[in-house]
């Protein structure tokens, strides 16, 4: 089932300011909110988005307040939260106020520092995951507003400013650097990625570990508050005690289910693709549907992964044939050696009307892998490819997936047409 076009835009941040809280707090919508907490003595930022937005966020801040910024919170280190700040920065500069104290986990200097290190890595790697997006992902940590107060261990920070309380809480759940806001005086969560308003990024193909327990802790801890509202990392202000309880408690379950059957399975000695296979069975209708728990960026599939590769080694087949394989081209070239690679694409082409598209990649690839000459088989099979991929894509709701497998058949194409150009001129 696809998800509408107009979900999909709301979730990623293309949404109205929400001015809530007797006018207090504002959710300015980006790919990464900002929310807003304004005192008399100024203003609370919580998240300042990505740089590519921060003109943006910085306009509609301003179109509902003038106050300085006395405080940005970073919910996590991610460029989608806390890259935007170069317009902010040059109105003090200009305006002549005082810096702002910037406040992010310890967790998130260390993420800083990371980011500084693998930079082309993590260029390369956000251009795949973003491939479909129409402005290209700027990602660069060499440029970075540092915190000034840092926040240790799982410890609670709490301030006072301009009559009300800050509350600040250490959790894991994307990412091991989190921190969410408890505002009493207005009963608003801030929640950064701790709630995404789709199914929790908590698997993410190219990224490192994220952690489904901790995940549900922190709903669990954010429930305890019993909020009026919950301002998202991604998506519309979540209003009134009981749609809280709801998403938070809904979240919560899903994390649960996927660590606590994931687990349950790896005590009974089974090995990943059991594991993925059963847990695709068992998924509850309950969390499939739900309107908080669609698979928009990340999805329970990945989820499973999360949980293995967090308790397990690489080692994940349990066959012994896995721990120092051949190179798969030499495989297929073995494959193609039983049986010639038009017998694999005439069973691919079965495949596919049979609707087992995923099957068709895997016969394929032994054509593909294991075809060194340049021929019309080749060519057959690259184009075949390339359009199970498109189709598997268009029925993909997850962003992350459809991404990859779009960048899949995308990389085809300049070797399908030179190949195509090489055939004819061999003809000719
Ligand atoms: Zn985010």
């Amino acid at each position: 089932m696809k998800i509408s076009p107009e979900r999909i835009r709301r979730t990623f941040g293309f949404i109205p300011t929400a001015t809530f809280a007797d006018g207090v707090c504002h959710l300015i919508g980006g790919f990464g909110n900002c929310g807003v907490v304004e005192t008399d003595e100024g203003l609370v930022i919580f998240d300042i988005t990505m740089k590519p937005l921060g003109p943006k966020i910085f306009r509609d801040l301003r179109n509902v307040s003038d106050k300085p910024i006395k405080y940005i919170i970073y919910s996590h280190g991610h460029f989608d939260h806390c890259f935007g700040f170069a317009p902010f920065l040059k109105e003090i500069k200009e305006k002549g106020w005082e810096m702002p104290e910037v406040i992010a986990h310890e967790n998130c200097v260390k993420r800083f520092e990371k980011y500084r290190m693998l930079d082309k890595y993590h260029l390369w790697l956000n251009q795949q995951q973003f491939a479909s997006l129409k402005t290209p992902i700027e990602v660069s940590a060499h440029e970075t507003l540092d915190p000034t107060i840092i926040i240790r261990g799982n410890e609670k920070y709490t301030f006072k400013f301009g009559g009300f309380t800050f509350e600040l809480h250490s959790e894991w759940g994307e990412t091991d650097d989190s921190l969410w806001l408890w505002v009493p005086e207005k009963k608003v969560i801030f929640a950064g990625d701790l709630m995404v308003s789709h199914f929790p990024n908590v698997g993410n193909p190219y990224k490192v570990q994220r952690y489904p327990k901790h995940w549900a802790l922190a709903m669990e801890s954010m429930m305890e508050k019993n909020a009026d509202y919950l301002v998202p990392g991604h998506g519309e202000l979540i209003e009134g005690k009981e749609k809280v309880k709801e998403v938070l408690s809904i979240t919560a379950e899903a994390m649960n289910f996927v660590h606590d059957e994931v687990v349950k399975r790896l005590n009974e000695g089974k090995w990943f693709e059991q594991i993925f296979h059963e847990m695709l069975e068992i998924f509850p209708d309950k969390l499939k549907n739900h309107p908080y728990l669609l698979p928009m960026y990340g999805c329970y599939e990945f989820a499973i992964h999360a949980v293995y590769r967090l308790y397990h080694g690489w080692y994940d087949t349990g066959n012994p044939t896995d721990l120092f394989p051949a190179k798969s081209a030499d495989v297929a070239k073995e494959f193609l050696k039983i049986a010639d690679g038009a017998k694999f694409l005439e069973q691919a082409k079965k495949t596919i009307e049979q609707g087992k598209l995923q099957l068709a990649l895997h016969l394929l690839d032994v054509i593909i892998n294991g075809t060194d000459s340049e021929n019309t088989l080749l060519l057959e099979a690259l184009k075949l490819k390339s359009k199970v991929l498109k189709q598997k894509a268009d029925t993909e709701t997850s962003f992350i997936a459809t991404n990859i497998i779009n960048n899949g058949a995308l990389a085809f194409q300049p070797r399908i047409k030179e190949l195509k150009n090489k055939l004819k001129s061999q003809n000719l």
